[in-house]
């Protein structure tokens, strides 16, 4: 059955840029998501409502809400009713600090380990609830990554050229995988990455001493780019 669904159209023009495609998709919906928020901030009841349980976004979606071009007032509507919200429950907060303590900060990564591990910061507490621009893009991702096993054949070719997943990605889909679906990421993950450790390699070389003023390669000039966005995921950089 042709799938028609605009995740799946949007899969079938993200793929074609550079970069993890899932990462793309999930935070071109959280944008969407936060564009809708600021534009509804100052009369819509249940985004108070929202903003109230999760005390604001996160700290990247919070920073997010600045890169909006003329909405900086918006966003200060949204950051005083987090801002009033968690004057409001710092009493609450205090009374049920205990085991786990609330993290000073709010760390995008976290939603993937409830329980943090050493070296991480601690959850938020339960009473907390997560960024909602998170939930959004957590529930994106989870679709793209259907979409994109469901259509891999015709995705195969484009994620090559992409530059395939990044690292959390693969690891998502390989997890809901088949045999034969986990079997053609391992191939596709393999390939791209063998490519970009040559980049690496002769980004490395040519910046060496007694190599420097060769010309490097468009995709070496990329490679330390490419290699921490394929590692950690795509994370816009402001
Ligand atoms: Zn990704
Ligand atoms: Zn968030």
């Amino acid at each position: 059955m042709k799938d028609t669904t605009a995740a799946y159209q949007r899969l079938q023009a993200l793929i074609l840029e550079e970069g993890c495609p899932v990462c793309h998709l999930s935070q071109e919906a959280a944008t969407t998501y936060l564009d809708t928020i600021l534009w509804e901030s100052s009369t819509d009841l249940n985004v108070h409502e929202l903003l109230t349980a999760s005390l604001g976004f996160c700290g990247r979606h919070s920073r997010e809400l600045l890169a909006f071009g003329g909405q900086r007032p918006a966003a200060a509507v949204v950051e005083r009713s987090s801002l009033l919200a968690a004057i409001r429950r710092l009493p609450e907060l205090v009374a049920d600090a205990g085991s786990p303590p609330p993290s000073q900060f709010r760390l995008w990564g976290v939603r993937h380990q409830p329980q943090a591990r050493k070296g991480e910061q601690p959850p938020l507490p339960d009473s907390i609830k997560p960024c909602p621009a998170c939930v959004r893009q957590i529930d994106e991702e989870s679709r793209g990554i259907k979409i994109l096993l469901a259509h891999l054949e015709e995705f195969t070719s484009p994620l090559l050229t992409a530059g395939g997943l990044c690292l959390p990605h693969f690891l998502q889909a390989v997890s809901i995988a088949n045999h034969t679906e986990r079997e053609a990421l391992l191939n596709i993950q393999q390939s791209v990455w063998a490519t970009l450790a040559e980049n690496l390699d002769e980004f490395i070389r040519k910046q060496m001493h007694h190599h420097h003023g060769e010309p490097i390669s468009e995709p070496a000039r990329q490679a330390v780019e490419r290699t921490i966005d394929g590692l950690t995921g795509l994370y816009p950089v402001r």
